[in-house]
């Protein structure tokens, strides 16, 4: 068994991570932003090891019908090819019979050497039923009672695993509700309700009721047994459901939202407790463009484990960073075309709003009045790229992902509105990298963080953004990108005031000023690259959270 997961005093536990595109355990943000806090995790060597389920079938493979609608698919992937299997097995009571876990182990490996282990759990076992053998299959599939067992595969075996497995973790990290269960499993095998409360961390990372757990008391009792029933309702009382997100925050020491505005907002919604702010960064060797590397490399050495490097990007030329860009924009126009059929106009912007499709991010919002976009395009030509996907069971998103289909149609010949399936790792890697306007219009306070504009950012690509989540601390006035509507202004002004702003300030800003523009280019790689690295919230998780010795 390997060194680096006998040493980890650390587990963070998550219901997805995103190590690999081949790698299909992931559906999105929370994911991603998992396997980027476990690459950061390598880069400082911490002594952590991450937890998440095998998901053999994967998320939902995007396909698109001839109406433009959303066909969900699963995306089954190789977990044989990717991780090795551990010896132990444990078993765990649901429904009133014994599930058999085991994990599987995938390392990766950071800046300076050091190894971070994920573990895989996995209830594929020939001893388990055929259901049983499918509850690590689908990620977010499945029916409430589906979605309960897995969150109890999670929460009730990790810590059984890892003791198995000679692990002595002395925090777990819940990423999220889903993992809100191993605090009760820690008080049903003897820990009493304050240790086990100072064993655990918790991140919250939306305020939307969706991404909230809820589950039927009556459901829990019958899937984790009638004494964990008074269990529960012992360390939550008084609530008529079992709610993840109130479990989790009553059951750790330490709780935080993932931006200083998200906390606010969490703050208000969980008045009992105190919620920090960590807010999110991104792991920027992953997510920087080979061509900008280089410049980071010649101009910032150190970058890579020192983020505070990229200050220095500041003062270099402006050509320098829109040079590295260029290579990345012309790679991303031919895989359009690769991909679509759609040969993009190199002279114009490319806009490009890639992120899940759903309700209050708002993804048609550019569509809003149409005859107008066009009459912008027509005096001042750009592009639009679209990717991302709907949950199953997000009717909104399955209709927004239709009406930018109908968009497209309705725009042929005046406007390339192009949509690109299947948004995953390899995606969003060349759609941040070659855009030039990164859109994200959510309603606030409704994205907790955002992440993906954090890496268009260090790429050179200027974010176009409602005031919410971490472009409150990102944004510099007129410096590094553009922020619409004024803070507690009306949404619905924002559409009009998203097509004000386009022909008013960003395209004429391209057409008419491009020295201007790269030199908001290179200022978006030194103002956010520094700040929205991963790194630095891992070294806030490890002082804070974590309770790590510095250093
Ligand atoms: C970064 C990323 C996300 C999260 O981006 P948001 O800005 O938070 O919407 C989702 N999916 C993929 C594939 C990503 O790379």
């Amino acid at each position: 068994m390997t060194d680096c997961l006998k040493s980890a005093s650390i587990a963070f536990v998550t219901m997805e991570i995103a190590l690999e595109p081949g790698m299909r355990c992931y559906s999105g943000g929370l994911g991603v932003l998992a396997g980027d806090y476990a690459l950061a995790a390598a880069d400082i060597g911490l002594p952590m090891v991450f937890v998440t389920l095998a998901s053999r079938e994967g998320y939902v493979r995007q396909g698109i019908d001839a109406q433009g609608h959303q066909i969900d698919v699963p995306d089954p992937w190789d977990l044989e090819k990717w991780a090795k299997p551990l010896d132990p097995v444990v078993r765990i009571v649901l429904e009133g019979r014994q599930v058999a876990v085991r994990a599987w182990v995938h390392e990766l490996q950071g800046e300076g050497g050091a190894r971070i282990p994920t573990l895989l759990l996995d209830t594929d076992l020939p001893e388990n039923s055929a259901e049983d053998r499918k509850l690590t299959g689908r990620l977010y599939g499945g029916d409430e009672r589906y979605r309960l067992l897995q969150e109890a595969v999670l929460g009730m075996a990790t810590s059984h695993i890892l003791k198995a497995l000679g692990c002595t973790i002395a925090t777990f990290h819940l990423n999220e509700g889903h993992a809100a269960l191993l605090p009760v499993e820690l008080v049903r095998k003897g820990a009493s309700v304050d240790e086990a409360r100072d064993r655990c961390v918790f991140t919250t990372h939306t305020p939307v009721a969706a991404g909230r757990d809820r589950f039927p008391l009556s459901l829990a009792e019958r899937v984790l047994g009638p004494q964990t029933r008074g269990l529960l309702e012992r360390l939550v009382p008084g609530e008529p459901e079992l709610d993840m997100t109130l479990l989790a925050l009553g059951m750790s020491r330490y709780s935080n939202a993932v931006s200083c505005r998200h906390a606010e907002t969490a703050q208000e919604m969980y008045p009992g407790v105190t919620i920090h702010a960590v807010t999110n960064g991104v792991h920027l060797g992953r997510w920087t463009a080979p061509a900008m590397a280089d410049v980071f490399d010649r101009d910032a050495p150190g970058w890579r484990t020192d983020p505070d490097c990229l200050r220095r990007i500041a003062g270099i030329e402006p050509e320098e960073v829109a040079k590295a860009h260029g290579k990345a924009r012309t790679h991303l126009i031919g895989e359009v075309e690769r991909l679509s059929g759609i040969a993009l106009d190199p002279d114009a912007p490319i806009l490009c709003y890639a992120r899940r499709m759903t309700g209050y991010k708002r993804p048609a919002l550019l569509f809003h009045d149409l005859e107008r976009l066009l009459e912008i395009a027509e005096r001042q030509p750009f592009s639009v790229l679209v990717a991302g996907k709907a949950h199953p069971k997000d009717d909104t998103g399955h209709a927004e992902i239709a009406r930018i289909h109908q968009a497209a149609r309705d725009s042929r010949g005046r406007l390339s509105v192009v949509f690109l399936p299947g948004y995953g790792l390899e995606l969003a890697a060349k759609l941040v990298a070659g855009t030039d306007v990164w859109l994200n219009v959510p309603i606030p306070p409704l994205e907790a963080s955002g992440t993906s504009g954090m890496k268009a950012a260090v790429n050179g690509v200027l974010n176009l953004s409602t005031r919410d989540g971490w472009w409150l601390e990102g944004y510099r006035e007129g410096r590094n990108g553009w922020a619409i509507g004024q803070e507690g202004g009306d949404p619905d002004e924002h559409g009009p005031l998203l097509l004000e702003m386009l022909e008013k300030q960003v395209l004429p800003e391209w057409y008419e000023h491009r020295d201007r523009w790269h030199c908001m280019m290179r200022d978006a790689v030194a103002t956010v690259g520094p700040r929205f690295s991963a790194i630095r919230p891992m070294h806030e998780y490890a002082a804070e959270a974590y309770r790590l010795p510095a250093g």
